[in-house]
């Protein structure tokens, strides 16, 4: 088992590598703790549940709302939760976001931590700190920074994920080698079939790797005010594309990521050579590069939901594999890109 420990502003947050749910018990206290999760995942798992209240909310994106927030609020209340209660979010990044989000208001905030379940949520979603509802169709757009003490990412639990799902994560796990991690992308190229196949010693070394990066990078800029932007690689035109498309979020990553190596490629920033093999990982690991949806529909979108500063939005590039940063591009020239990148 590995371990990574992010020194945040709220308190310290360890993340347990190959740790199995069957020890979760030792990271709680013996009474007053909450468990949320959702059905797919209790009908897996359930059963290695510590014997606690389950509050289970229906799978998906649309349980991320101030609507179940409030309803597991209602149920702490019924409950008798109090201050010194401890809640544990089993699941993917939805039931991370919303038991963070719950844990970190309820009663002005109570002590709360995780075990992952999907690649998406163990590379990513619980790590780091950030928490969450969606509001009238903004994402994320209610929450708040605050470290859970613990996250166990079970490897073993990935193998009932669902195929999408996993490559969903894939897409993460390839972004964190572009942003920092040369060999490690390298080592992704090299062990393509064996991620496929679900090879638990291979996931095991991504996943610690991913963990680590977001760590560093996160120790070094919780609050996002700088390079913390680097982890929004492939976001920027993946979020308008996902908004667009409604496909999921690692596949419109993913198609974001390619965005932004076709962008760099054109500015001279990243070799042909380097261009290609991003595309061919990418398309090796079950994920999209392209889609059909209107390049200026999409352009339109990104517009709308993202923060224009002097004309340009903030765009992450890359600088060879293994290395990005973040430029303010100017309008026209991403939406001269996007017409050239749909061709
Ligand atoms: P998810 O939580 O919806 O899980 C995906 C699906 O897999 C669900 O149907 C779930 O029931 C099922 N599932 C979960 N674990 C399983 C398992 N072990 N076996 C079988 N099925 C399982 O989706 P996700 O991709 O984990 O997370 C997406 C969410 O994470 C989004 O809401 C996104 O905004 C959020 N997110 C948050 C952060 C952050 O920093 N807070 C970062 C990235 C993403």
């Amino acid at each position: 088992m590995e371990q990574v420990v992010i020194n945040g502003l709220s308190g310290n947050s360890t993340i347990y590598i190959g740790e199995s749910i069957d020890n979760l018990s030792k990271y709680i206290p013996s009474e007053n703790v909450f468990i949320i999760t959702d059905k797919n995942v209790e009908a897996h798992y359930g059963s290695r549940f510590p014997a606690f209240p389950v509050y289970t909310i229906e799978p998906g994106e649309g349980s991320k709302s101030f609507i179940s927030a409030t309803n597991v609020f209602r149920w702490l209340l019924d409950k008798g939760a109090d201050r010194s209660s401890f809640i544990v979010g089993i699941g993917g990044g939805v039931v991370s976001d919303l038991a963070g989000f719950v844990a970190s208001t309820y009663m002005r905030g109570i002590s709360f931590g995780f075990v992952a379940t999907t690649l998406l949520s163990q590379v990513d979603a619980s790590v780091g700190g950030k928490n969450g509802v969606n509001l009238d169709g903004f994402k994320n757009i209610v929450g708040t920074f605050n470290q859970p003490q613990f996250v166990i990412c079970d490897i073993s639990t990935l193998g009932t994920l669902h195929r999408d799902e996993y490559c969903n994560g894939l897409a993460e796990v390839v972004k964190h080698a572009l942003i920092y991690d040369a060999d490690k992308f390298s080592f992704l190229e090299k062990n393509k079939s064996g991620i496929m196949a679900f090879n638990q010693t291979i996931m095991t070394f991504l996943v610690n790797r991913s963990v680590n990066i977001k760590a560093d990078i996160v120790t070094a800029d919780e609050r996002e005010t700088g390079i913390r932007r680097k982890l929004n690689l492939g976001h920027t035109w993946g979020h308008a594309v996902e908004k667009v498309t409604g496909m999921p979020h690692g596949q419109a990553v993913s198609i974001g990521m390619a965005f932004s190596a076709g962008f760099s490629l054109k500015k001279g920033y990243l070799s042909k050579v380097e261009h290609d093999r991003i595309i061919a990982l990418l398309t090796d690991l079950g994920l999209p590069i392209t889609t059909t949806a209107n390049p200026m529909v999409i352009f339109e979108t990104l517009l709308r939901d993202k923060k224009k500063e002097q004309d340009g939005i903030h765009f992450v590039l890359m600088e060879g594999i293994g290395s990005v940063k973040v430029e303010l591009l100017k309008i026209d020239e991403i939406k001269a890109f996007a017409n050239e990148f749909a061709q």
